[in-house]
């Protein structure tokens, strides 16, 4: 054990996701169980520039397992991006006589994380949390299982109308630039097509999916959007495909921020637990400007900067999963 950890500070920052509290509860009964204070930071670097900052024990993270959203809440800060915010949350960083920084977030927050360690030499490890699951070096994101469970929930529930009625209906989910949300909801929730950003699908093949599942007496027909597709969001994709087939009843829905709130799963419970005790023990032995990850069920730590810039691709076989499977 590295003797120069003594204290840590823990903070949330970006979108909030599902699983996010699990994760502090996890960095402080971590640090505590080896014997280390930790400060939690609130509302991410623009706390550390403010220096909302307090001393977190073992019975401050009681009952906040189960809970969505940040009990550390969240902030964007533009300051933070500026060499001057950057330095005021140094000053807090050393008022409070931090040795470590754990940040929980996206890519933006690792961003940050990673140019702050360069500039003040202060060893940084970052946790995972997003719902997008859009970051390489691990397999999930904390957030992310959450988000798909109650996506899927919602289109059960749309599912029963649109067979009721005989509808189309096009669904939006979130996921940013990333289509992972969108290709488990797709194969969890039975749609007939989904249309991500990593697959270049055309209209003209939607259409022929529709026209193929309505001559084969398809009882109801889903399709799945995710917001950052090319061929535009879920209204602009049911205005294009009611010119071509008018004798659908097509209804969108896009089902927003509902993705990003309520309690973990328990998937995204123990992964952020186990993510928030390899972050303390990672900086225990000596890791910096890394993010934890967990890859066929082992912890691995992967320097930020590589994590940031490769790009996550969908699963293949996932794909021709649903692919097989929406006939
Ligand atoms: P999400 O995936 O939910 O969007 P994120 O962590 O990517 O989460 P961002 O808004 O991109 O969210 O970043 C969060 C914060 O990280 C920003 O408000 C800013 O304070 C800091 N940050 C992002 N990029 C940089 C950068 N290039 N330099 C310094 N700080 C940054």
């Amino acid at each position: 054990m590295a003797e120069q950890i003594k204290k840590i500070g823990v903070l949330t920052s970006g979108g909030d996701a599902p699983g996010m509290n699990a994760a502090v509860r996890a960095v402080v009964r971590a640090c505590i169980f080896y014997d280390i204070d930790v400060f939690g930071i609130y509302k991410g670097y623009d706390g550390l520039i403010r220096d909302t900052v307090e001393q977190l024990y073992v019975r401050s993270v009681s009952n906040i397992l189960s809970r969505g959203g940040t009990v550390l809440l969240s902030a964007r800060s533009d300051e933070f991006r500026t060499p001057e915010g950057r330095k005021k949350a140094f000053n807090t960083f050393r008022k409070h006589g931090l040795d470590a920084l754990v940040v929980i977030g996206g890519d933006g927050s690792f961003t940050g994380a990673s140019i702050f360690s360069e500039e003040f030499d202060v060893p940084v490890i970052g946790i995972p949390g997003t719902i997008d699951n859009d970051l390489a070096g691990t397999d999930f994101t904390i957030g992310f299982d959450t988000a798909c469970n109650t996506a899927r929930e919602a289109i059960d529930k749309i599912r029963d109308t649109a067979s009721s009625h005989d509808r189309l209906f096009f669904v939006e989910v979130m996921g940013r630039d990333a289509g992972f949300i969108a290709l488990n909801a797709a194969i969890g929730g039975g749609a007939v097509a989904m249309i991500v950003p990593e697959h270049n699908w055309s209209l003209e093949g939607l259409i022929k999916r529709l026209r193929k599942g309505a001559a084969n007496q398809k009882a109801s027909n889903v399709v799945i959007v995710a917001e950052g597709c090319h061929l535009g969001n879920a209204y602009a994709i049911a205005e294009q495909v009611k010119d071509k087939l008018d004798y659908f009843d097509i209804r969108v829905s896009v089902l927003g921020h509902l993705q990003r709130g309520g309690s973990p799963t328990t998937l995204d419970r123990v992964l952020a637990s186990r993510m928030g005790v390899a972050a303390v023990e990672g900086l225990i032995n000596g890791e910096s400007k890394v993010m934890v990850g967990v890859m066929n069920n082992q912890v691995i730590y992967t320097p930020i900067h590589e994590a940031i810039k490769t790009v996550k691709k969908l699963d293949d076989e996932e794909f021709r999963i649903a692919k097989i499977l929406s006939i």
